[in-house]
């Protein structure tokens, strides 16, 4: 690992468990080469253990020293954690990612949706080599907010309990709503969708007023809503219409699995977990103990995440070739599936973990040459 000089952003990684330590492993590589070829990225890699693993071995799943490390990062990259035969005693899995997103109050989880042309999608319809929209899932409240406080009384009836708040929900739609209008600037409808339940559910019409009312400061962004279950079924019957939608935590992790499918798989679906001050990038996937060791994972959605990772560092501080890098990254994949070139082994093809990042930095070097200046 590089030292660390004042221009480099620390970055806490945390392969995790699972496929995780195999595509993390994969976008280590992809970075090295990209390096090499766009100039000014400086990033101090600090590598992290955590994860289900971990717990099986030391009881800890996400040490306080960890943590304490990782608040001294400018960014986390993120595997996949979480095993299904490591539990706690009531049967839950461990879910450390999730502890990060509360310890970081990392509001906003942003997944774009992306058709990458010359993939293969499941859809049948031309139309869907046009998707391109972005969930954004309020990712600390929600059905997710009060994990522990679940409880089964009398083996009898069991509770989980729902929150939303107005301050988490302002900053959720403000950051909806930027990020709608940045994509207007570049062309997109610049159309903003609430889903929710707000028909039956007092927390889901509260969290629609809110939208409403953050919606007055954006006149220019066409803002809507839908009931969920009717986001479900268009989400597969005309996905290409969406551009951006913003939903409660719960509806967001089953609607991003859903709309990973119609893209290709969960290997083909980023994410970043976006806070005030932190951010967490990973792939949508889990650790996929189905597949484990066995080099079929696909690590698109990770190098994905990574070029995201590139792009917030950029913004934050203004630096230009940040952005540059994420778009080699995002230029690169396409160039690699270009003409069904790839197909991954979770698409029904043979293209395992190696292929594709082969392939990928394959298609980096050619697109930035020789020449380009280190
Ligand atoms: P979690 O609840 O932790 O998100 P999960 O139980 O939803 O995880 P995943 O681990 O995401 O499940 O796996 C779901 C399915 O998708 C599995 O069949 C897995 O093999 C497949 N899968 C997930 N990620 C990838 C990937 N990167 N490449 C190929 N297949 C994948």
């Amino acid at each position: 690992m590089e030292s660390v000089t004042k221009s480099n952003f620390r970055i806490a990684v945390l392969p995790g468990d699972g496929i995780g330590k195999e595509v993390v492993a994969a976008s280590l590589h992809l970075l090295e080469a990209l390096r090499s070829k766009v100039p000014g990225i400086r990033l101090a890699l600090v590598p992290l253990e955590a994860g289900a693993a971990l717990y099986r071995r030391t009881g800890t799943a996400l040490s306080e020293e960890t943590l304490a490390t990782i608040d001294g990062c400018d960014a986390i990259l993120l595997g996949a954690m979480g095993l299904p035969d490591v539990r706690l005693p009531d049967g839950r899995e461990l879910v450390p990612q999730i502890d990060l997103r509360f310890h970081f109050e990392l509001y906003a989880g942003i997944r774009p949706i992306r058709a990458i042309p010359g993939a293969p999608t499941p859809l049948a319809d031309p139309r869907a080599k046009e998707i391109d929209f972005v969930i954004i899932r309020e990712s600390t409240e929600g059905l997710f907010a009060d994990l522990d406080g679940g409880k089964v009384t009398d083996d009898k009836q069991a509770q989980d309990t729902l929150i939303i708040t107005r301050e988490v929900s302002t900053k959720l739609f403000k950051t909806s709503f930027d990020l709608t209008a940045q994509r207007k600037l570049r062309g997109l409808p610049g159309r903003l969708v609430c889903i929710d339940k707000a028909n039956v559910l007092t927390s889901m019409a509260f969290f629609r007023r809110i939208f409403d009312e953050c919606a007055r400061d954006y006149p220019d962004i066409d803002a809507g809503h839908e009931y969920v279950d009717a986001a479900a079924l268009n989400f597969v019957r005309r996905p290409w219409e969406y551009d951006v939608v913003v939903t409660e935590n719960m509806y967001g992790d089953i609607l991003s699995d859903l709309a990973a499918g119609l893209i290709g798989g969960m290997g083909m679906a980023p994410s970043a977990d976006l806070g005030d001050r932190m951010a967490v990038f990973q792939p949508c996937h889990g650790s996929a103990p189905d597949i484990t060791g066995q080099g079929k994972a696909n690590p698109v959605a990770t190098f994905l995440s990574m070029a995201m990772m590139l792009d917030w560092l950029g913004q934050r501080d203004g630096m230009p070739a940040y952005a540059d890098g994420a778009m080699a990254i995002q230029d690169a994949i396409d160039d690699a599936f270009r003409n069904g070139a790839l197909r991954p082994v979770e698409m029904g093809g043979s293209d395992g973990t190696r292929a594709i990042t082969d392939a990928v930095i394959r298609a980096l070097r050619e697109r930035h040459g020789a020449t380009t200046k280190v």
